[in-house]
């Protein structure tokens, strides 16, 4: 009977499964960096919290595998990071990246990169050289990172980050508030923006506090000379009171999905709402 199984066994069997399945997508993800097959970057606008214009847009990779269909970032991105192939696939989005870039040059263009493409130590060296042989300015592309940066080699981060930013390229703090030290990456490197993660946005409205603490963390980034973006931005009340309290940028789906190219280029060519 199915119940009989012991919670051990039962342990062992889940484990196997997931590294088979691991080594699977790891597999078809090689294949499909190769090809090219199934990849594709969506971009979500970024707009100003005054007038809501366009400011700018976020690329989020996405991926439609040959049998299991779309996968969630979330599903595969850790296995890139696992494997080595993030470093690969992160300069892959950024070409990708460029090339939208070049497409409209009013926009700015954010990048996700993972705490792990830090670990290479001519990192910064090659986001440059893909982004001058895009023939694009580094002035135009932001570079999205998250706190788990910190884990990695705080001199060879600080060395990666001051390099970036002097050749051009903005930095954002990504899903500021959710570590354990987002204090403490503020004080470690100099960046240009800080992202006020969707969970906090989510209970705007919801709980009372929450207010407070986003009014707390805005005060904090312009007090830094830091521009503020919200991102999962979903109701107009949300929007209000982040307008209020002086967030500089909005991005969610009240405004937008990410879209694929073709779609962005529909939206943004819509008449003015
Ligand atoms: P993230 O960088 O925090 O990206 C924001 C996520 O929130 C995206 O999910 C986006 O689609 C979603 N989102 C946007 N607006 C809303 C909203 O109003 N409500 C809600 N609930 N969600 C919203 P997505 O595309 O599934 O990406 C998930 C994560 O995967 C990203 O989180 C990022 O950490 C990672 N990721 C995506 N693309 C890349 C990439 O090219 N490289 C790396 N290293 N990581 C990536
Ligand atoms: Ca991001
Ligand atoms: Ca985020
Ligand atoms: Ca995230």
């Amino acid at each position: 009977k199915e119940g009989g199984r012991d919670g051990f066994r039962f342990f062992g069997v889940e484990m196997d499964e997931s590294i088979a399945r691991r080594r699977e997508l790891d597999a078809d993800l090689r294949i499909a960096l190769e090809t090219g097959e199934g990849l594709y970057v969506a971009y979500q606008p970024k707009l100003s919290s005054r007038g809501n214009r366009i400011v700018g847009l976020e690329a989020l990779v996405r991926w439609t595998h040959p049998r299991h269909g779309p996968l969630a970032p979330d599903a595969f991105i850790p296995v890139a990071e696992e494997s080595g192939l993030i470093d690969q696939l992160g300069e892959w989005v950024l070409r990708e990246a460029c090339r939208v870039a070049r497409k409209w040059p009013g926009l700015s263009v954010a990048v996700n990169v993972s705490p792990v493409q830090f670990r290479g130590t001519d990192m910064a060296l090659r986001i440059h050289k893909i982004v001058y042989e895009a023939g694009v300015s580094p002035r135009q592309i932001e570079l999205e990172v998250t706190e788990g940066i910190l884990v990695e080699d705080d001199e060879e981060v600080r060395g990666a980050i001051q390099h970036l930013r002097a050749a051009g390229f903005r930095i954002a703090l990504d899903d500021f508030g959710t570590g354990y030290s987002s204090l403490s990456y503020l004080k470690k490197f100099t960046v240009d923006r800080i992202k006020i993660d969707k969970s906090f946005v989510k209970r705007l409205g919801q709980e009372p506090e929450a207010i407070a603490i986003v009014q707390a963390v805005i005060a904090l980034g312009h007090a830094m000379a830091l521009s503020v973006t919200a991102e999962g931005v979903e109701t107009s009340e949300q929007e209000r009171l982040l307008q209020t309290a002086g967030c500089n940028e909005l991005q969610g789906f009240l405004f937008a999905p990410a879209l694929l190219e073709a779609e962005l280029a529909e939206w943004l060519e819509r008449p003015f709402q």
